[in-house]
């Protein structure tokens, strides 16, 4: 056994990535051009979705979609309180109030049960997470849109892969949003996009993407474009770079088997950790495929460590792990400016104080697998 540092997660990159990436910074054109429309024209048929974006982040395509959808100030969005930052600082910025919904504690899924509870005059969205890779109840999640006229705004930012009854998570969304951060599923370094069903919200995410400005600006510079343009709205800069979109699009041809990869090791922690008492295991996806972003257990109580001693025993013995997440009313800023109390939201609390992360990532080999399996069992039993 070896004893070198097994880290959390890490991104895989092979060399078919690094002269993608070569290529472009040879070609001349660095940033958002050819590349990036191949990317989204190669995201859309991957997803099944009629329109794919490709933009600096997931948190800015979240900000795109809260802006295609004409979300502001008096609006509520609904969405949960186990998730990062992103999620709920886009709702913030295009000046809605989140409303947080309580968790599911098989899942980490916001608990469909409580949502109809939370529905007022002034919803304007659901926010739902797929956490770690599973798709939330979509279908449930449509039967309350559709009943309130509210729109599914997606943080699939685990779920670039994950499948729904047969069907791509966003393959029928208002609006999905995926994040390429390193550690996600795949990647292009920085870099998300938001998959829409809707002309009206990709063609608004486009401009607000790159200034406000009139479609295609990347052409003025070509010899098909002119210098003329104008700006029809007060955007961002959230563009994409084509050295990125190369970066993904050789990603997104991985995809699928780095997925099975991440579902083969999921079965080994499956099958290894299964008789353990002390962990409860992830439940397993019945509807579709897990895109396995995350492999959280929980350490259940009265186990032989609390959570927070796992942690450093596995540290200890050279394996990383991380907390996926520390909930959103646990933060001084969204505490104190939404007024918000960690005991309303009980389910989310426990969960919270009893999850792991385990080391779960294509460019681990089987027996780094193994070797988290047998030190879970060293410091447990
Ligand atoms: C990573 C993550 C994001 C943000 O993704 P970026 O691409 O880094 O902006 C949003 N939501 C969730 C749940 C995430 O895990």
């Amino acid at each position: 056994m070896t004893d070198e540092f097994l880290p959390y997660s890490l991104p895989h990159i092979d060399d078919d990535d690094i002269n993608a990436v070569v290529e472009v910074l040879k070609s001349g054109w660095l940033t958002t051009g050819p590349k990036c429309e191949e990317f989204e024209s190669k995201l859309a048929e991957y997803i099944g979705c009629k329109y794919v974006v490709a933009v600096s982040s997931c948190s800015a395509a979240l900000h795109l979609a809260c802006i295609g959808f004409d979300i502001g100030p008096g609006d509520e969005v609904i969405t949960t309180p186990l998730t990062f930052a992103a999620t709920i600082n886009q709702i913030l910025h295009v000046g809605a109030k989140p409303i947080f919904v309580d968790i599911d504690i098989n899942t980490g899924l916001i608990d469909i049960d409580k949502i109809e509870e939370k529905i007022t005059p002034k919803t304007k969205a659901l926010l739902p997470v797929h956490y770690a890779g599973m798709s939330c109840d979509l279908d449930g999640l449509k039967i309350l849109a559709e009943k309130y006229s509210i729109r599914i705004i997606e943080d699939a930012a685990h779920a670039i892969g994950t499948q729904y009854k047969g069907k791509k998570v966003g393959a029928d969304s208002d609006a999905a949003c995926y994040s390429f951060y390193p550690i996600k599923n795949m990647t292009t370094i920085e870099g998300g996009a938001i998959a829409t069903n809707s002309e009206t919200v990709s063609n608004l995410a486009r401009k607000y993407a790159l200034h406000g400005i009139s479609k295609d600006a990347w052409k003025r510079y070509r010899a098909e474009g002119t210098w003329f343009y104008e700006v029809l709205h007060c955007g961002f800069k959230y563009n994409l770079t084509d050295v990125q979109a190369a970066l993904g699009l050789q990603q997104l041809k991985k995809l699928d088997s780095m997925i099975a990869i991440r579902n083969s090791y999921a079965e080994i922690y499956y099958d290894r950790l299964r008789d353990l008492k002390d962990l409860v295991l992830p439940p397993r996806e019945k509807n579709g495929v897990h895109a396995y972003q995350l492999f959280v257990v929980r350490v259940q109580e009265g186990a032989k460590y609390t959570r927070n001693d796992f942690i450093d025993k596995l540290r200890s013995r050279g394996i990383g792990t991380t907390v996926n997440f520390i909930p959103v009313p646990l933060h001084p800023y969204y505490r104190d400016t939404l007024s918000l109390a960690i005991d309303d939201y009980p389910v989310t609390n426990q969960f919270y104080s009893q999850c792991v992360s385990l080391p779960l990532y294509p460019k681990m080999s089987i027996a780094d697998v193994n070797r988290v399996c047998d030190t879970i069992f060293e410091i447990m039993s």
